[in-house]
């Protein structure tokens, strides 16, 4: 997979992708990433990229023409490309899932009042939002969307099991975990968990986890059988 950014600050991108995990699967050749900055693309001699909005208003926009010339260099006939806006969808685990096997995915990163609509019509396939407020630019927005989706390329992550039993992948959230000691300050970890009884402590971990999301995310159970289920769990586990 190759993923392409359009921002006006490449540094933020640059910084962010070259640390951790993520630094470790382009070292290991596992994606690809390349940022660009919009000024580059300007026609103006003094490279700005902003002008004011037809109709008035507070505020800047984002101009058509540098985002046409950056797109014409970077498309292909395989690119995906999306708008990170607030005013878009909303980006979920689901979501991230389904980018996973695109082969390019070109993300522009907004400023100031966002971008011309006629880029957005013409060339953006998908709007993304991540979350019902608003940043001071997309870069961050870029970095989320990407960092959710990378995580996601098999041997990115040391094990995929990792992926399969964390928040969001069953629609539930993840159940408590703990690591050593095992007493801390006066607080000691579930007996359970060092019963070395493998199938309890999955029957607990799911006890739990479908209790978080009932406590912290209810609108995320869609099927009463997961309540029932909870119930029953309740029984031995409460
Ligand atoms: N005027 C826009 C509106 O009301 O929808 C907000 C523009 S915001 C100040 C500037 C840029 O930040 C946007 O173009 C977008 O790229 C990014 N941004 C801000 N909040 C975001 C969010 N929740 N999700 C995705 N991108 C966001």
């Amino acid at each position: 997979m190759r993923i392409d950014v359009i921002t006006l600050f490449p540094e933020i991108i640059e910084t962010y992708v070259n640390t951790g995990i993520i630094g470790r699967a382009l070292k290991n050749n596992l994606l690809k990433v390349n940022y660009v900055n919009l000024r580059d693309f300007s026609n103006d001699k003094h490279k700005r990229v902003d002008d004011y909005p037809y109709g008035g208003g507070p505020g800047m926009l984002i101009k058509p023409e540098p985002l046409y010339n950056a797109i014409k260099e970077l498309k292909n006939d395989d690119t995906y490309i999306i708008y990170l806006t607030p005013k878009g969808n909303l980006l979920s685990q689901k979501k991230s899932n389904s980018f996973i096997n695109k082969k390019h995915l070109l993300l522009i990163a907004g400023h100031y009042e966002g971008i011309d609509q006629r880029i957005i019509d013409m060339y953006v396939d998908e709007e993304i939002s991540i979350g019902d407020y608003v940043l001071t630019g997309g870069e961050l927005p870029c970095l989320v969307m990407l960092d959710s989706i990378v995580r996601l390329i098999p041997g990115v992550l040391g094990s995929n099991e990792s992926i399969i039993e964390e928040s969001h992948n069953d629609n539930l959230l993840e159940y408590p975990q703990y690591t050593r000691p095992e007493k801390f300050m006066g607080a000691e970890v579930p007996k359970i968990l060092l019963s070395g009884n493998h199938k309890k402590i999955k029957e607990w971990r799911r006890y739990k986890s479908i209790e978080n999301t009932i406590i912290n995310r209810a609108d995320l159970i869609k099927d009463n059988k997961i309540i029932e289920e909870f119930m029953k769990l309740k029984k031995t586990y409460k």
